[in-house]
């Protein structure tokens, strides 16, 4: 018998409302897409909230209700964006986000950005990390340009504890403080603030700085950290459904989700969160992690993009780029073996009027030669309202998705 596979294609903040240029259409509406339209005509259609009914979600969150989570699995910004730079988390880590910036002597804030550095941050993250203070372990790497990960780990930490990034220059950096009386959030702070003055000592020094400085540049020589969070106990949820997944992504907060999940994230330098990412690479890697894997996520950003932009003609286009892309894995996936399903879904929409997210619903699509037909045969936010899925939750569309795989275990006898 074949085996179901599923392909779930996303395209992040796709969801739209009537725009007025566009005739009174949804830029997917208005959109050619003979793919999309296709993969709906041959299966089942609906709306989706990701979370509550007219409650926003920000991409991560987003993912991870897709991803099979619940809310109150959400560890926040700061484990989201290790994860995304491949650091794994364990149960009780406080990580952060981090800027490397330029402080005077008497540690007020020149630039949050430390002249948006770009270069040998490797150098400068390698000098911070591992160290001890106390009990805890200090792991630090660099991110993209200026940005950068924190994470202690050791016993007794609690993530109460206030960003240490003033947000504005031309004051000084804030002290950690513990939000509550706890003292697991007292430690934290005065680990915090201990590394804080460490790091400072060490990039006064570094190499990086003397050279930065002979060149007039701003030297990195502190660190600004915010959004602290505490790893919970997770479960991988891919783990808990014994199957095997991959997610094929530009953008480090999807492939972090997917990492916390047990997806194993796929990247290449030529897939890029805009309009001129590699969709024909794209789509081969997706069509090749199917033979490997259960479920494949096929993530795509640019949609967002021009949402947040307000261009909605620039959302028609990503839409089409998007049609493109699933063009080449339907050719892909012709000659499998396996039975591949195609599912259509999003993390939010973000209407251009907008220009951020919004509750809106989005649609959605589980197609394939033995998913039932209803009479939906365009992909958009009007016709998918229609199909026989209905309106579902993030947690509903999954849930689907992994009984064609049959990973549910079935309730009762
Ligand atoms: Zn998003």
């Amino acid at each position: 018998m074949k085996k179901n596979k599923i392909l779930l294609a996303i395209a992040d903040g796709l969801g739209d409302r009537p725009v007025e240029c566009l005739g009174g259409k949804t830029p997917l509406e208005y959109a050619k897409k003979p793919t999309l339209d296709a993969i709906a005509s041959n299966g089942s259609s609906g709306i989706m909230d990701l979370y509550k009914m007219g409650t926003p979600v920000g991409t991560d969150l987003g993912h991870m209700l897709l991803f099979g989570y619940e809310y109150s699995d959400y560890p926040g910004r700061g484990p989201i964006e290790a994860f995304g730079e491949g650091l794994e988390l364990q149960a009780g880590d406080v990580a952060f986000r981090a800027n490397f910036a330029t402080v005077d002597a008497e540690f007020s804030v020149v630039d949050r950005r430390a002249g948006r550095i770009r270069n040998k941050t490797v150098e400068l993250a390698a000098a911070l990390n591992g160290m001890q203070i106390e009990d805890v372990t200090v792991i630090f790497k660099e991110a993209t340009e200026h940005r950068a990960v924190l994470i202690l780990r050791g016993p007794g930490l609690s993530q109460e504890i206030s960003d240490t990034d003033p947000k504005i220059e031309g004051v000084k950096y804030k002290e950690a403080k513990a939000k509550d009386a706890n003292p697991a959030a007292e430690k934290t702070a005065r680990i915090l603030n201990q590394f804080l003055l460490n790091a400072n000592e060490i990039l006064l020094g570094h190499l990086v700085n003397k050279e930065r400085e002979a060149r007039g540049e701003m030297p990195a020589n502190f660190i600004l950290t915010r959004g602290a969070g505490i790893m919970p106990n997770l479960r991988k949820t891919a783990d808990d459904l014994k199957i095997k997944a991959a997610c094929v992504a530009a953008e480090s907060t999807v492939l972090g989700v997917a990492r916390l999940a047990g997806i194993k994230p796929l990247t290449d330098s030529r897939f890029t969160g805009n309009m001129d990412t590699d969709i024909v690479l794209k789509a081969k890697t997706a069509v090749e992690a199917l033979k490997e894997n259960d479920f494949v996520v096929l993530h795509f950003k640019s949609t967002d993009l021009m949402g947040h932009d307000n261009d909605p003609e620039g959302k028609v286009k990503a839409v089409e780029i998007f049609d493109d892309m699933l063009s080449h894995v339907i050719k892909g996936i012709e000659s499998m073996e396996d039975n591949i399903i195609v599912a259509l879904g999003s993390d939010h929409s973000t209407p251009c009027e907008r220009r951020e997210h919004s509750g809106d619903p989005v649609p959605v699509v589980i197609s394939g030669k033995n998913i039932r037909k209803d009479d939906v045969t365009t992909y958009d936010e009007i016709a998918a309202a229609k199909g026989g899925l209905n309106r579902i939750s993030a947690n509903m569309f999954f849930n689907y998705l992994m009984d064609y795989l049959e990973a549910t275990k079935k309730k009762g006898n």
